[in-house]
């Protein structure tokens, strides 16, 4: 049996790597990291660190990478069309259990209800092929869907392996996940420092305004960097319409629409930071959202 935690480098997954060596012992566990190729240098040297002071083996899954990825598809990712998570972290992980993997094992999740109406509607405790055996919903004609990557593959291996999972975190507080960490005398990432609420992809898609604020500030060539990547695929890398028509100067080569670049974003900021509650979640002044300042 093996133990495996799939660690992004982030508070939820670290507490929950700590937890499983707690239980099984460091020899029974391993660390499984997807690199996107598009984490914070912080975030690696972290992982180096974390899996070093606990003394577990850590495994890093490759995949073709963030940038490539949106290559390969002429866009890049959104809340709608979310493939950097399957493509980068979903499949690679599934590969390396049906290719690599000929035991039973335990899969550790960090993730708490919490953290979205979507997480909140998990369970502390399944089994990680479920949906392709019961449906997870239905499609708009009442057939149900189940998922299918590599389907004949994973009901052949989950027919001889157990595939259970554990969410060690799943009723905590980001405060208590926090406090588990600094109780068992690990270090959180830096970025929580640096006023960072996750930690993930650098930047993420998904990054809030408030996110963004912090990014910009702290690497004052980031949105630059990331409009001429704009520029490149023609396609927005935040949210299309985080800033008003007349403020946005993404275009797309034969379309009237425009776009918000991360520029316009930036700016958008600047402009406004003079303005107190900006944001609703804005970042504490002491720059740490978990009281992490000394
Ligand atoms: S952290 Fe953001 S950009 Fe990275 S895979 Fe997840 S949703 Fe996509």
């Amino acid at each position: 049996m093996k133990v495996l935690v799939q660690f992004s480098g982030g508070k939820d997954s670290q507490a929950s790597l700590i937890w499983a060596v707690n239980k099984y012992g460091k020899k029974n566990v391993v660390a499984v990291f997807c690199n996107t190729h598009w984490e914070h240098e912080l975030t690696y040297k972290h992982i180096d660190y974390v899996v070093q002071d606990l003394g577990v083996q850590l495994v890093t899954l490759d995949s073709v990478g963030f940038l490539q990825l949106a290559r390969q598809k002429k866009r890049f990712p959104s809340v709608m069309a979310r493939f950097c998570t399957d493509h980068l972290k979903i499949r690679p992980f599934i590969d390396f259990l049906l290719d690599n993997v000929s035991t039973n094992v335990i899969i550790v999740q960090g993730i708490r209800a919490q953290e979205s109406q979507s997480r909140a509607r998990m369970s502390a405790q399944c089994s990680y092929f479920r949906y392709y055996v019961e449906p997870f919903g239905h499609d708009r004609h009442g057939k149900p869907k189940t998922h299918s990557y590599r389907k004949k593959d994973v009901l052949a291996w989950r027919a001889v392996y157990a595939d259970d999972v554990i969410r060690p975190v799943f009723d905590w507080s980001g405060q208590e996940v926090i406090d588990y960490i600094l109780a068992n005398n690990q270090k959180p990432n830096p970025l929580y420092y640096q006023g960072s609420q996750r930690v993930g992809c650098y930047p993420c898609v998904l990054s809030s305004m408030s996110a963004l604020k912090a990014h910009f500030e702290r690497n004052p060539d980031l949105a630059k960097e990331i409009s001429a990547l704009e520029d490149e695929l023609q396609s927005p890398f935040f949210k299309w319409d985080a800033v008003r028509p007349e403020l946005r100067t993404g275009t797309v080569k034969g379309k009237s629409v425009t776009f918000s670049r991360a520029v316009d974003i930036d700016q958008y900021i600047r402009d406004k930071n003079s303005t107190l509650n900006l944001f609703e979640d804005d970042t504490p002044s002491c720059s740490s959202y978990y009281h992490l300042c000394e």
